[in-house]
């Protein structure tokens, strides 16, 4: 289960950017030995994006399904 870190919520998208990778890996082409450091933009980890509250984080809250079921009846009790 992997959630926002602002909001909680669980649409969450991961965003590899891989038509970024692709052009990075082009223009390095380009450059001198740049074939030798091509590969270098595929190192990056992806980027997750929470389509709830728009925020941006490199690794998303990670909560156990059990938890998160937990948390849910708790804020259901509450109001
Ligand atoms: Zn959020």
């Amino acid at each position: 289960m992997e959630l926002c870190h602002e909001c909680n919520s669980d649409v969450i998208e991961k965003q590899s950017n891989i038509g970024i990778k692709i052009f990075a890996c082009i223009v390095l082409l380009f450059i001198p030995y740049g074939i030798l450091i091509c590969w270098v933009p595929f190192l990056f980890p992806p980027k997750y994006y929470c389509k709830q509250c728009g925020h941006i984080m490199d690794e998303p809250k990670y909560v156990d399904w059990r938890e998160f079921e937990k948390k849910k009846a708790e804020i259901k009790k509450e109001e």
